[in-house]
């Protein structure tokens, strides 16, 4: 990327004023941060949370990504089928969270699988209510945007904030930032993709005064678009994606729309880490995101006298860097539902790959993978590890193991791993994955 200035380099920040220091800094408070800075507080440690935004909940918020995915194995008919959980954990924790609050559905047939479907405003009290119940100090309207590393080791963060710049002394530094952007300003290997083109980003919307029975009457219980959807989609020019879904929320008349696929008004793939295509990608959204809105009104039985509620507060971003591990998560690792001794997580949910006219989903029926710990640890850099979408996966591997459920595994695992890397003074190459295997077993991940 050309026309920026990648790092500050450590002599610029030597006078820099600082913060005090931390035992943990999360960077990033989306599912992976919220489960990541929870877990570290809790487990004793002096941590602090920075996010860039005005709350925690990351895309599952301010993308209105608007449903819990992963947490239950697929079946071939999920309407003759019970649900069946495999995600517990800090995930199971979220959910009831947000069941506490009436902020979650019930499970909703997605394909061979099923989600619930969260309501934004519950989220963010759920999260919030969970970081200051752990005592995590939080920073939010902050940006990490450079790092301070000593040798090969990351020893602080510069955060930039409305008063100016100030740093942040930390001991063990978790990114989850979803574009491993810790690491990334560390100058260790990132990848982007599939040879740097990434999924489409989608901007959500939310519609008003449905008539859900009707809507409901006509689309059937799957919450994927029916082949008569499609068929109306293929006709329409303006509309550049074929297979769109619709969540009905907790809120009466409310439905929540996964349908745009956001590329550049030229029809080109826009990489968001780019702050000019970044722009573009929420500019077309605008538009995008309206046609499918009159599509639905003019198409779709129960939508005629729908409203539209609400944008996204940004577009969702589903993929950009991804770090290289100690271990990839490997195409083959999902289809072939490969276990691992060190498994953090279970996963169920299908390859779900958002390029090209229609999304591509790949399902693993009645059998799931696992992903190992190690594919949250950099190959090289100490003091840092990952959670959440930037984690070492190749690009339709993480096309399944990016949703919510696992992110918030992650984020336990991550804390897992920085406490017995403070405690025994371990490098996070050092920590065998087998033992935090079994600390997330004994702490109901899997
Ligand atoms: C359109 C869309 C729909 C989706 N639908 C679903 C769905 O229905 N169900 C599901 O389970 N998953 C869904 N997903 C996936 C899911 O939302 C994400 O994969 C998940 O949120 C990733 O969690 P994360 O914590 O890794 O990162 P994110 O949620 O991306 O959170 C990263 C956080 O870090 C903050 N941040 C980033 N950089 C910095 C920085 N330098 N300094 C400070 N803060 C920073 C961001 O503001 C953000 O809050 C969807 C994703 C998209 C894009």
């Amino acid at each position: 990327m050309e026309g920026y200035l990648s790092t500050l380099g450590t002599d610029a920040l030597r006078d820099v004023p600082g913060l005090d220091d931390y035992d943990v800094v999360v960077v990033g408070g989306g599912p992976a941060g919220i489960a990541a800075s929870t877990t570290a507080a809790e487990l004793g440690h002096k941590t602090l949370l920075i996010e860039r935004l005005a709350y925690p909940g990351g895309a599952a918020v301010s993308g209105m990504s608007g449903t819990i995915c992963g947490l239950f194995l697929t079946a071939e008919e999920p309407a003759m089928a019970q649900p069946q959980q495999i995600v517990f954990g800090f995930a199971e924790r979220f959910r009831a969270a947000l069941e506490e609050r009436k902020g979650v559905t019930r499970p909703q047939i997605y394909g061979k699988s099923w989600v619930v479907t969260h309501d934004c405003a519950s989220y963010k009290r759920a999260a919030t209510d969970l970081v200051r119940g752990a005592g995590v100090d939080a920073l939010y309207h902050t940006q990490m945007i450079d790092v301070i590393v000593e040798d090969d080791a990351l020893a602080g963060l510069v955060l930039h904030t409305k008063s100016g710049f100030t740093r942040v002394g930390a001991r063990r530094v978790i990114d989850a930032s979803g574009d491993a952007d810790a690491v990334f300003k560390m100058g260790l290997h990132t990848t982007k993709g599939n040879n740097g083109v990434i999924q489409n980003p989608t901007m959500m919307f939310k519609m008003g005064n449905v008539d859900v029975q009707r809507y409901l009457d006509y689309w059937g219980e799957d919450t994927i678009s029916p082949p008569k959807v499609v068929a109306i989609l293929e006709a329409r020019d303006e509309l550049v994606r074929k297979k769109v879904w619709l969540f009905p929320t907790v809120n009466p008349g409310e439905v929540l729309v996964n349908a745009t696929k956001i590329v550049g008004f030229d029809g080109r793939a826009l990489d968001v880490t780019d702050p000019v295509d970044h722009t573009e990608a929420e500019q077309f959204a605008i538009y995008q995101a309206r046609a499918f809105f009159d599509f639905l009104k003019e198409e779709i039985p129960g939508c005629e006298d729908a409203y539209f509620i609400d944008y996204g507060a940004e577009v969702g971003v589903r993929q950009t860097r991804s770090i290289d591990g100690i271990a990839r998560l490997m195409n083959a690792d999902v289809v072939e539902t490969r276990k691992h001794p060190d498994a953090i997580a279970r996963s169920s949910w299908p390859i779900e790959l958002h390029y090209g006219a229609k999304p591509r989903t790949e399902w693993l029926v009645d059998d799931y993978y696992e992903v190992p710990f190690a594919t949250l640890v950099p190959k090289e850099g100490r003091n840092v590890i990952v959670a959440g979408r930037c984690l070492s996966a190749e690009h339709e591997a993480l096309a399944s193991c990016r949703v919510t459920a696992q992110c918030f595994e992650y984020g336990r695992a991550a804390a897992l791993a920085t406490d017995l890397s403070l405690r025994e003074n371990l490098a996070f190459q050092e920590i065998d994955g087998v033992e935090i295997a079994a600390r997330m077993k004994a702490g109901g991940g899997l």
